[in-house]
């Protein structure tokens, strides 16, 4: 039995429960504004989504009012179900969950067990694998405003997926990039034009934190001389 993790503190108002290599679980992030608060991606599976739900208790801080996803991948979005609150992702990424789902229902499970063995070990012991759209939709952008903390969710084009949504909290100066900055799954190839579109998006944010979900912080110049390293 994995012991719990515990938050990480990233600045005043910004934590994250810590990626796991084991069952390729992401970070899941966590913006605490003065009236609520929300959280960056739901989770690989209700029991990851717990895991993370009991480290937000146990550092005293209340459950997500909003949970904002960064794509569409199951890794970041199959604990939507046991989500506390209420979910809000772009239409496409919301096209792709649904997709999935009608597959799930018309194939059974198993081609999604075949995907990888991250996700066999995540959903070892017959946990049920269930798929859930967004309650909200957005095309573009959207700024929310959690209580003297300004949160603007935005798509933007990235080498990862063609659904790409950046959180950014320009008060804290972090951006929450998802899986963006990654290659395709699986075979984790960059488009160099992509990576170049992503590298102007970052640099024209006042930005001194950017968390990718499956690795540690990194500097805003660090991120993106990681992604123009493959462009050049
Ligand atoms: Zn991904």
């Amino acid at each position: 039995m994995a012991r719990d993790m515990t938050l990480n503190r990233l600045t005043e108002r910004i934590w994250f429960f810590p990626f796991e290599e084991e069952r390729d679980r992401p970070n899941l992030s966590y913006i605490r504004g003065d009236r609520w608060s929300l959280a960056v991606d739901a989770g690989h599976s209700a029991d990851h989504t717990a895991a993370f739900y009991r480290a937000l208790e146990a550092a005293n801080l209340p459950l997500p009012a909003l949970t904002v996803l960064t794509h569409w991948h199951w890794d970041h979005t199959f604990g939507m179900h046991a989500v506390h609150g209420l979910t809000l992702a772009n239409a496409r990424t919301n096209a792709r969950l649904l997709a999935f789902r009608e597959r799930l229902a018309r194939e059974g499970r198993e081609f999604f067990l075949a995907m990888h063995e991250t996700i066999r070990k995540e959903y070892a012991g017959n946990a049920p694998v269930v798929v859930t759209p967004a309650d909200m939709v957005f095309t573009g952008e959207i700024l929310l405003d959690a209580g003297n903390c300004p949160v603007r969710a935005f798509q933007a084009e990235a080498p990862h997926t063609d659904d790409s949504t950046l959180i950014y909290a320009p008060g804290e100066k972090v951006l929450l990039l998802g899986d963006a900055e990654g290659g395709v799954f699986p075979t984790w190839e960059k488009d160099p034009a992509l990576c170049k579109k992503l590298a102007d998006t970052i640099e024209g944010l006042d930005v001194d934190i950017c968390l990718e979900s499956h690795w540690t912080p990194d500097t805003k110049r660090g991120t993106i001389d990681n992604l123009l390293e493959i462009s050049q």
